[in-house]
């Protein structure tokens, strides 16, 4: 036998509540209680009043424990969207009481750009003004938007850009003339969160901004931003130690521009890399870089042959997919072998880029150019030396010569150590661009370029200095 439905004393009182009911929840509720008191199952009651039978039974029994009394509607209570727990908000929100309390400003988007990053995905404005409610801060901010003295003016106008502004960030690339990847980092990181991503100085400070230098030379370029709020300043140039914030940085924008490897282990004296980014070690593959449609891949590995299986599989990958990859940073020439040279060999490179950092290494560097000249690996590489750190002028002036006669292409760098040293600034300009150390020496370059400046004689003439010297 079937259990017989209770509310059975409230029949009669069902009846009238239907004749006057004019919320429909409530009629729900006396029909639900009524119909199976009339002898209707719970699945026929469902059927007529189109709800489940599960609702059928929440609707009696609300009917029977209100007592047949309408306009009083349950709800189950607790909060179940929300984003923190009490304890939670309280302690986020501290830093701002604490600014608050020293006389600071607070702006609802500051309060909001935070929750985000706390939470790692957007938040409602809304979100923010129910946060601050909660925690009673209604009045504090009424008094900023709602204020009319000079200075308040000046917080309204504040927060209204602010207001305007709080969904953009903003990013300063100093002096990189390649993709600066941090920065493409906090692109990708804020784009796909739904912000606006903007370049404008004039804006740090106003809005969450990101600044990178590379070059220590261009370090002052960065002072005026260290002090402003909401602003992080970083960079080879800056603070090598300085990094992203951990979920930025474990972003990989796909920009066909990046790293496949991080670090190197050898510790040459002039170099950074060991120092910023440690022990050699994998990072990803080709395909954590490449967008798949790109024919063309930088990669910016320190020293990616210092890994010979990793440097094997990310060629194979390129070989596979038939792109042309630049070893932007240079292959590590010392670690050159059969198995490399065969792998060059098949890769498809823009160019070659070695480095010759010591006069001391010149046999072993014959040696390696001769074995990827077996290989027909480009027989011309563009080869890095560094000048003014530990060799003397004519060291330097011994690997150029060699490099010129073995018929590579040597490359200056100069080290900040005679970044403002002339003498050094003209052997850049001779070897650098190519042509005037194949034809003439550097003596004959200097006292050209002194007799006739080479910007001066262009306007002039339109022609090339040298060209018409050798004429
Ligand atoms: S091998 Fe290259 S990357 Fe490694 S420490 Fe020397 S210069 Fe730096």
């Amino acid at each position: 036998l079937a259990r017989k439905p209770g509310g059975e004393n409230l029949r009669e009182l069902a009846k009238e509540f239907l004749a006057t009911a004019t919320d429909a929840g409530d009629v729900l509720r006396a029909r639900a209680t009524l119909l199976p008191l009339e002898g209707l199952s719970l699945e026929r009651t469902a059927e007529i009043l189109g709800v489940s039978k599960w609702r059928v039974c929440r609707l009696r029994t609300q009917f029977i424990r209100l007592g047949g009394k309408p306009g009083r509607k349950t709800g189950r209570g607790g909060r179940r969207r929300e984003n923190l727990n009490r304890g939670d908000e309280a302690e986020f929100l501290a830093p701002f009481i604490a600014t608050a309390s020293g006389g600071g400003e607070i702006s609802v988007s500051t309060v909001r750009y935070a929750l985000e990053v706390r939470l790692g995905r957007p938040v409602a404005l809304a979100s923010v003004y129910n946060l601050l409610n909660r925690h009673n801060w209604r009045r504090d901010l009424t008094s900023v938007n709602g204020a009319t003295g000079p200075l308040q003016e000046e917080q309204r106008r504040t927060a209204t850009v602010r207001g305007r502004l709080a969904r953009h960030v903003n990013i300063i690339n100093v002096d990189s003339r390649l993709p600066n990847l941090a920065l493409e980092k906090v692109r990708h990181y804020y784009q796909t969160r739904g912000y606006q991503v903007i370049t404008r100085p004039d804006m740090a400070g106003k809005v969450p901004t990101f600044v990178s230098v590379l070059f220590e030379k261009n370090r002052m370029q960065v002072h005026r931003y260290e002090d402003l709020p909401d602003t992080l300043v970083g960079g080879s140039g800056y603070d090598a130690k300085i990094k992203l914030p951990a979920e930025i940085e474990a972003v990989r924008p796909k920009i066909n521009f990046g790293f496949t490897s991080r670090g190197c282990s050898r510790s040459c004296p002039f170099c950074i890399v060991p120092v910023s980014e440690g022990e050699v070690r994998v990072e990803g593959d080709l395909y954590d870089v490449w967008d798949g449609r790109s024919r063309r891949v930088t990669l910016l590995d320190n020293n990616i042959l210092q890994l010979p299986s990793h440097f094997a599989l990310v060629s194979s990958q390129v070989q596979k997919e038939l792109l042309t990859v630049d070893w932007n940073q240079g292959l590590d020439f010392r670690l050159v072998s059969d198995e490399v040279a065969y792998i060059l060999e098949r890769t498809r490179m823009p160019d070659l880029r070695l480095a010759l950092d010591s006069v001391h290494h010149i046999p072993l560097f014959r040696e390696k150019l001769q074995l990827l000249r077996r290989y027909k690996v480009r027989r011309d590489p563009l080869v890095y030396l560094l000048v003014g750190f530990d060799s003397s002028w004519d060291e330097d002036m011994e690997r150029i010569r060699f490099l010129t006669a073995e018929g590579c292409r040597p490359y200056v760098m100069r080290h900040p150590n005679v970044g403002k040293n002339s003498k050094y600034a003209v052997l850049q300009e001779w070897v650098n661009q190519f042509w005037p150390v194949k034809v003439m020496s550097y003596e004959k370059f200097e006292r050209l370029r002194r007799e006739r400046p080479d910007r001066k004689r262009r306007r002039l003439t339109g022609m090339n200095t040298f060209q018409e010297a050798e004429t």
